[in-house]
């Protein structure tokens, strides 16, 4: 069985047939993009409305960008300035532009579970793109399809992801989707950057850089992410480098061909080094870019093809 849910709310739901067939998908979006004809039709005639409650950059361009190339109408909701600023409640305002009609809804939002509970609201279909630090599926999705196509596959590989992982969706949604596809992973942090019990998430813990990065074949940096902190959780961006940030002499640990990824956005000098940053000898953080939008591009077209498999023959 494919994919083959109403939603993509997260990895979790996702068998490794699912992630496969939107993988392959996406690979084929991969191809069209660098065509300069570079349309399809998929979905023509559809509506796709972005409601980003947090700021975005590269993942609301990148979703627009994937609705227009498959011919939707896309509308951006800029809810800062929407009337949830005079009090009116997600779901309320869910449910007033579900009235309007829309096929898609893209929504990201600061509180874990604010996307699922508003999948339960509308009709249409819900993809999250990103809720606290809860899940950013479509972020694993061309994670994963960055690592495959520079790895030539999924499984039996070691992948370490480094940094703030206790308020990264990011971090969530990859360890979900790598156990899922037998991968392993491990996770380097300071002990204050660790989810609790990480114990329960199917992977190896490592404090320090040298021990945890030793031979594995991809290396994933995150952001130190502030705005979800309530407190001090590193001592000084300068010490934090000095045992955290990745540069050349850290990812010699590594194996030789190891890559190196960020979801991006990037603080250089504080979680990564940025000349290593751009090394295309290493890093594959534009690639992921690029990948992106194919990602989107599949995860879309299979949600309209399974909203049009559900609709009953008048
Ligand atoms: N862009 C990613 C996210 O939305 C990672 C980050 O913000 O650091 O979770």
């Amino acid at each position: 069985m494919g994919f083959t849910d109403r939603h993509l709310l997260g990895i979790e739901p996702l068998g490794p047939a699912a992630i496969t067939e939107i993988l392959d998908r996406a690979d084929r979006y991969v191809a069209l993009n660098r065509d300069p004809g570079r349309h399809a039709d998929a979905l023509a005639g559809a509506t796709l409305i972005n409601m980003f409650f947090e700021s975005s950059t590269r993942t609301q361009a990148s979703f627009e960008l994937a609705g227009k190339r498959l011919g939707a109408d896309v509308m951006n909701m800029a809810m800062q300035a929407s009337s949830l600023s005079k009090g009116e409640t997600l779901i309320d305002t869910a449910t007033t532009l579900n009235a309007m009609g829309p096929d898609l809804l893209v929504v990201r939002h600061p509180h874990s579970g604010a996307v699922n509970l508003l999948a339960e609201k509308v009709t249409c279909a819900v993809l999250n793109a990103g809720d606290g630090r809860h899940e950013h599926p479509t972020q694993a999705l061309l994670d994963a399809l960055t690592i495959r196509r520079a790895k030539g596959r999924l499984h039996r590989l070691s992948v370490a992801i480094c940094g703030d992982i206790a308020h990264s969706r990011v971090a969530r949604s990859n360890i979900l989707l790598l156990n899922r596809m037998e991968s392993r992973v491990r996770l380097i942090a300071p002990p204050t950057l660790l989810p609790k019990g990480i114990e329960g998430f199917g992977v190896e813990v490592f404090e320090d850089m040298e021990e945890g990065l030793r031979d594995v074949d991809v290396v994933m940096m995150l952001r130190l992410q502030r705005e979800r902190m309530d407190g001090g959780f590193v001592p000084s961006e300068r010490e934090y480098y000095h045992r955290y940030g990745l540069d050349h002499d850290k990812l010699a640990f590594a194996k030789p061909d190891a890559i190196v990824m960020h979801p991006g956005p990037m603080n250089r000098g504080v979680e990564i080094d940025g000349t290593l940053a751009d090394d295309i000898n290493r890093s594959v953080i534009r690639e992921q870019v690029e990948m992106g939008v194919a990602v989107r591009m599949a995860a879309m077209d299979l949600l309209a093809r399974n909203w049009r498999a559900a609709e009953v023959p008048a």
